[in-house]
């Protein structure tokens, strides 16, 4: 058995994060026997552009109060403290540099997955870290135009959540309880964060 230290990568726009990203990440980090997950929300989002997204504090912030708990999740400023637009390259090329010692574990839904899979420089994350693609209802999750034997593909309990659907629910005076951690309501709330539709 190798000792280096195994580390979940879960990168996200986090706005709001959610108990869907929470939920996919507990479950990999079991699954995969791994030593921490590290959540990585997303500097400035270039493919968002069509909406305004939180400022970067906020989104990690909510990160870090939704993590807390959890003795083997922890949260990384690398994108946020990056200018410009977040590259999954380059996040985990700083993660990397940050932990020499690691295996890197991307996770990702299935719906980022096809994404990443389209890019122009595609083949050179999957360098980087063994991804892991999970379930999320609603997107189909198969292993078609994957390089083989980079990416495992994980059913993680369905919570059909998403951080729009959490957007809109409070801009319409909709709660969010109990579809985010309960601190991440109140910090919503204290921030005055949603309050008008996307
Ligand atoms: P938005 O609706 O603003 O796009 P989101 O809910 O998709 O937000 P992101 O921050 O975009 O949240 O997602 C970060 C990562 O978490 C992505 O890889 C995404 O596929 C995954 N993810 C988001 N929601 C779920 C869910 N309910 N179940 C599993 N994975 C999820
Ligand atoms: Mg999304």
């Amino acid at each position: 058995m190798s000792n280096r230290r195994r580390l979940g990568v879960m990168g996200g726009t986090f706005d709001p994060v959610h108990h869907g990203h929470l939920v996919a990440a507990s479950e990999v980090q079991a699954r995969f026997d791994l030593d921490e997950v590290i959540f990585v929300p997303t500097g400035e989002p270039w493919q968002k552009t069509s909406r305004v997204v939180s400022a970067s504090e906020d989104r990690y912030l909510m990160t870090v109060i939704a993590t807390a708990s959890n003795p083997r999740f922890s949260v990384s400023r690398v994108d946020i403290d990056r200018d410009g637009p977040t590259y999954t390259v380059d996040t985990l090329t700083d993660l990397k540099a940050a932990h020499p010692d690691a295996d890197l574990f991307f996770i990702t839904g299935a719906d980022a997955l096809e994404q990443i899979v389209s890019w122009r420089r595609a083949a050179d994350v999957f360098h980087l870290a063994h991804f892991i693609g999970v379930t999320r209802p609603g997107y189909e999750l198969n292993g078609q135009h994957l390089p083989e034997g980079s990416v495992s593909l994980v059913e993680v309990p369905a919570m059909a959540i998403s951080s729009t659907a959490c957007r809109a629910r409070t801009a319409s005076g909709m709660p969010v309880w109990y579809l985010v951690p309960d601190g991440v309501v109140q910090y919503i709330s204290k921030r005055g964060l949603y309050s008008v539709p996307d």
